[in-house]
């Protein structure tokens, strides 16, 4: 998960390996125990969406952050002890940590230690598709890096002072410094031109003839474990070879036989770093070629119902809200009381470890899927058998007799409307169908 600097490309390589993670959090007083909870829990799910694992947790209730190093002495003790213990290769803090306080960190804990921005920033690199959305991602690195390198520089200078600490490291880090301001400049110039050419962006039209569907909403919603009870991770070998392409996209079948394609978005997240906006909405733009979007709703959260107005009006702002969509309330196991859905959503309360819910939203999936479909009768020979086949995973089959005499089969079911098939399936329409 950790990012490699390689001259001024930021690659992800290594990014399927799962590294252990130790995460720590300084509680102040002033924040409940139940906020507090739900932002490690946020983070925990965040550092799995980074793969890493995260195998200890460590927390403080402080009235205020210790300057130097986030937690008290002890703590911090305690957690080098864990990190020990438990060989785990980085420690991920919820919060931002001052460029001393990551040196201190460091130092003190001998692993690599983040702060929840790098992680999130980290999770983005991976996540950027489009030209703009790599370049918001790297803008917002490069940002975050800046007043880091200077602290790292002032550090080594005071901890040894003088001969060895200066000189051609601290001229690197000056130059560094140089070619990440003009890096930054060179960027905005290029995002400034991409901006006012968008339009043009925009028309770039659908890869795949299959139906896409988007799974949307907070970090810790359980879109993941969504996606991977749909799809039966590590199910098909053609979905292995997907993953290695683009871990986040597969293909399934619905109950019907029809195959349309899933993709896990990357999460919104609570008290997102302003600095981290853009290019978190960046990494949002595929939602826009959806067919269908599956908003997941954590129904157990206390704040889910600002959650889920939340993404609704940055579906609406990335020209994404009129797209079809079905609202999943999910972990029903964890509430008690019933709640009534939003108004105007068609909506499925359920929970993604339930085997028999996850049925019921494939079933769900599919009369959305037929809602965007026109219903259609033929009547096809028996010699285009190919045809045939090709019929029953991209389209939605109902009914099928087959005409002995007449050498043909009947056909009832469900195409889209304005794709290549529902053209090749004209001459066999029945006229008197429908
Ligand atoms: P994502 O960030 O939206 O991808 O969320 P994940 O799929 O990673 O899930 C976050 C956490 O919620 C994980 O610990 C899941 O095991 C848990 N989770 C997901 N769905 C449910 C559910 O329906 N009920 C319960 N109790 N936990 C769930
Ligand atoms: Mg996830």
């Amino acid at each position: 998960m950790t990012k490699q600097k390689e001259g001024n490309e930021l690659t992800n390589k290594n990014h399927l390996r799962r590294e252990k993670v130790v995460l720590a959090g300084c509680q102040l007083l002033t924040q409940s125990d139940e906020r507090f909870a739900s932002s490690m829990e946020e983070l925990k799910a965040l550092t799995e969406t980074a793969n890493g694992v995260v195998a200890a947790v460590i927390t403080q209730k402080r009235a205020r952050k210790d300057a130097a190093f986030v937690l008290g002495k002890g703590k911090v003790a305690e957690l080098a002890e864990k990190v020990d213990e438990l060989e785990a290769e980085t420690v991920i803090f919820n919060g931002e940590l001052t460029p001393s306080q990551l040196v201190n960190l460091s130092g003190r804990i001998g692993v690599h230690v983040i702060d929840r921005t790098q992680l999130i920033l980290d999770i983005f690199a991976v996540r950027a598709r489009s030209r703009e959305g790599k370049l918001q991602v790297e803008l917002a690195q490069l940002n975050y890096l800046l007043p880091r390198l200077s602290g790292k520089g002032k550090a080594l200078s005071r901890l040894g002072g003088g001969i060895g600490t200066r000189g051609p490291g601290e001229t690197k880090l000056e130059q560094d410094r140089r070619y990440i301001r003009r890096r930054i400049a060179d960027i905005k110039r290029q995002l400034d031109t991409i901006v006012r050419h968008r339009e043009r962006y925009r028309e770039r039209r659908k890869r795949n003839q299959l139906f896409q569907i988007a799974l949307v909403g907070y970090t810790n919603a359980g879109k993941t474990t969504l996606f991977n009870a749909i799809t039966d991770a590590g199910g098909t070998a053609e979905n292995q070879l997907f993953a290695t392409l683009d871990p986040l996209t597969r293909r399934f079948q619905l109950p019907s036989g029809l195959e349309v394609v899933i993709s896990d978005t990357v999460g919104f997240i609570q008290d997102l770093p302003t600095s981290l906006v853009a290019a978190f909405r960046s990494t949002l733009e595929e939602v826009k070629e959806a067919d269908l979007i599956l908003h997941v709703i954590d129904a157990s959260h206390p704040d889910f119902l600002q959650h889920e107005k939340t993404v609704l009006d940055l579906l609406d702002d990335l020209d994404a809200g009129h797209l079809p969509a079905l609202a999943v309330y999910n972990k029903t196991d964890k509430v008690d009381e019933t709640f009534i859905p939003s108004p105007g959503m068609k909506a499925i309360r359920m929970s993604a470890k339930s085997d028999r819910d996850v049925e019921r939203l494939k079933d769900e999936i599919e009369r959305c899927v037929k809602d965007e479909m026109v219903y259609f009768e033929a009547s096809i020979p028996l010699e285009n058998g190919k045809f045939l086949a090709k019929l029953r995973t991209r389209a939605v089959v109902a009914e099928q007799t087959t005409n002995e005499e007449r050498e043909t089969i009947s056909v009832k079911g469900y195409t889209f409307r304005d794709r290549p098939l529902h053209e090749q399936l004209k001459p066999f329409i029945r006229e008197h169908g429908r």
